[in-house]
């Protein structure tokens, strides 16, 4: 380990670059390593991967044995966390990687069922034990993999959704915040909900009002919480798919005021301002736009575009709840790209609310990466 390395881990982050890799010795794809500092000191154990720029993903700051017990260990603990944190709710993340000290590993609940994604050689390696501590602390009807994810080409794994324990389980209906959900494991967008915004929907029915417009609705989240305050929702998606779901959500809840649309949010938000229509709460939750640092000029021009277009359509007290879920487009970022809409679009802001991720996604201080969702609530005054 180079000192740079060293320091990186003393900084408290679990991730060692390749360049900071000074002597690989026997280590294979996928094992669980010793770390050691130039004097042979130990540092911790970590997953080592042979072909990822991030060599090594530490699992532990001592010498310790990577098997079935050290995974139910860490599950158990985190699963202990979300008993405290998550209300209302039989669906949440109850492993959030580094979040919770296990790098590469996500797993979430859908009632009885479990999804998993294996993001690194290490965790994919340990699949099997790390299927067997989830049936022994959770007895699920059924885990599935996601692993059709892109981080994985990385690690030179392939990409593809399966099931590991149980039967494929098909179309399941979850519950949070008092209404119901339908979700596919196997088949939906990202693991199947956003559960990452789950306390951001309630925040967002505490404002919304009047007319409403939920730009990048996805299967209807943040639509559906605003029905109940709103006289009518138009919900906008360029997936077909996920608004065939969405309206699945919205007849389940036996909610009939919500306009689903398929069209390109940039498109639609220019149409609407041509016809000179208005709005009293908008939603933006758009894709991640900024995938990594490079693309951040490019993804703020994308975010103060809808944010310009979105605040030009809003009436006078509306609202305006902006997300961006990209890592390298920090909450400074966002304020500052919302404020310059504002200015060009002739509008004064009071900030109601500053938000983040569900407490299920848990933050951890000394490693930022853990921080990725913005969720910001402003009032036109
Ligand atoms: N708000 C959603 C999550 C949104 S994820 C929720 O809470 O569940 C981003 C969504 O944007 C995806 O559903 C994707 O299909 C959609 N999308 C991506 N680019 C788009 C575009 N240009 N116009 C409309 N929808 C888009």
């Amino acid at each position: 380990m180079t000192r740079k390395g060293e320091d990186r881990i003393e900084s408290g982050h679990p991730w060692v670059f390749s360049s900071d890799v000074a002597e690989r010795g026997t280590a294979q794809a996928g094992d669980a390593v010793r770390v050691v500092n130039a004097r042979g000191r130990v540092l911790g154990t970590a997953h080592y991967s042979s072909t990822s720029q991030i060599t090594l993903r530490l699992l532990s700051r001592r010498v310790e044995t990577v098997d079935g017990a050290f995974f139910r260990e860490r599950i158990r603990s985190a699963a202990a966390h979300r008993d405290r944190v998550v209300e209302d709710s039989d669906a949440m993340r109850l492993v959030h990687a580094e979040g919770d000290l296990l790098p590469g590993l996500i797993v979430d609940r859908y009632s009885d069922c479990l999804s998993v994604q294996l993001l690194d050689q290490g965790m994919d390696r340990a699949g099997a034990e790390i299927t067997a501590a989830l049936v022994e602390l959770f007895a699920p009807r059924s885990i599935v993999a996601r692993n059709d994810v892109a981080v994985r080409k990385h690690e030179n794994l392939p990409l593809e959704a399966k099931v590991l324990h149980g039967e494929a389980p098909g179309k399941i209906e979850i519950h949070f915040n008092g209404l119901r959900w339908m979700v596919e494991p196997l088949a939906g967008q990202k693991t199947g909900v956003y559960l990452d915004q789950r306390e951001n929907y309630r925040a967002a029915a505490r404002y919304a009002h009047g007319r409403g417009l939920d730009c990048f609705t996805s299967t209807a989240g943040f639509a559906l919480h605003m029905a109940g305050r709103c006289s009518s929702v138009e919900a906008v998606d360029s997936s077909a798919a996920a608004l065939a779901l969405a309206r699945e959500n919205a007849a389940l809840n036996a909610v009939t005021n919500i306009e689903f649309r398929e069209a390109n949010v940039f498109d639609l938000l220019a149409g609407l301002a041509a016809s000179q229509r208005q709005y009293e709460t908008i939603v933006l939750d758009p894709p991640a736009f900024a995938k990594s640092k490079s693309s951040r000029d490019a993804a703020g021009r994308g975010y103060k575009e809808i944010n310009y277009k979105a605040l030009r359509l809003l009436a006078p007290g509306g609202v305006l709840i902006t997300c961006s879920c990209s890592h390298h487009f920090s909450e400074t970022d966002l304020l500052e790209t919302v404020a310059e809409a504002a200015l060009d679009a002739g509008r004064t802001l009071r900030v109601l609310e500053r938000r983040s991720q569900a407490a299920d996604h848990p933050i951890l201080l000394t490693v930022p990466e853990t921080l990725y969702l913005k969720c910001l609530i402003f009032q036109v005054v």
